[in-house]
């Protein structure tokens, strides 16, 4: 479904990412673990177009998106979730999902909403609460879910649990195990290795701008890179 193919991509002179192969399928969950400073926003950001891959290519659903700008990615039905929970705080939950659908036609905005708050019974119990008045976990299950609305076939999220307390945690492994099971593939950007470690298909560690290891959960246990940590 998304190929990296031997894709690098430069910062002026600084190579930040060299010659990366990855690949997503459908329905699958993959982490990508690394360091800080390792290349793994600079590898979400190349897959939407900025900046720009140098050299390589990114296939997704069978269409080449290095050349493309940005809103001509995101139109592909990939939705990205960027770092730290943000929802509008003084509108409901149904509002918040509302603003997610913003592109769409009124009727496939009701439609797709009926979809996401049926996947998330405890959205739909909140559906004319403030969303500010929720609880964190609630209000990240909400940034989440918000991503739906577009109906992607890909979620990149990027540190989806940085800061939260376990049983949050859990919350956020339920709405990706969710995900999966619609056959939407997942791709999770994490420097810990919480989520990694239980619920990914396969987990791809990053250090330095390439990748440094590939492999199932089982087969990262076993392997130096995460006694290292
Ligand atoms: P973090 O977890 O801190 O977000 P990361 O793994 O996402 O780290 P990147 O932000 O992709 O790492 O950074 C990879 C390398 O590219 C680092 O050496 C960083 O200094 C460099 N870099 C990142 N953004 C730029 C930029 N806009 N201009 C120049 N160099 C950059």
């Amino acid at each position: 479904m998304l190929y990296f193919n031997n894709v690098s991509t430069f910062y002026g002179k600084i190579q930040a990412l060299h010659d990366i192969n990855i690949e997503v399928q459908k329905g699958e969950i993959v982490t990508l673990i690394g360091a800080n400073g390792a290349g793994k926003s600079t590898l979400l950001m190349t897959l939407c177009g900025s900046p720009r891959a140098s050299s390589g290519s990114i296939r997704y659903q069978g269409d080449e998106l290095v050349g493309l700008d940005t809103p001509e990615i995101m139109r592909k039905s990939i939705a990205v979730v960027p770092e730290g929970r943000r929802v509008f705080a003084r509108l409901t939950v149904e509002e918040n999902l509302a603003m997610g659908g913003f592109f769409g036609s009124k009727a496939d905005n009701q439609e797709q909403m009926d979809k996401v708050l049926h996947l998330f019974p405890r959205l739909k119990e909140r559906q004319h609460t403030e969303a500010g008045v929720m609880s964190g976990g609630e209000q990240q299950m909400l940034t989440l879910c918000r991503t739906l609305m577009g109906d992607p076939d890909l979620i990149i999220i990027d540190e989806p649990t940085e800061g939260l307390a376990p049983k949050i945690v859990e919350l956020v492994g339920q709405y990706l195990q969710t995900l999966k099971a619609r056959g939407i593939s997942v791709l999770l950007i994490e420097q810990k290795l919480t989520i990694a470690m239980t619920i990914s298909d396969r987990a791809l560690v990053m250090g330095h701008g390439s990748i440094v290891f590939q492999g199932t959960p089982d087969s990262l246990r076993a392997d130096n890179y995460i006694r290292k940590e």
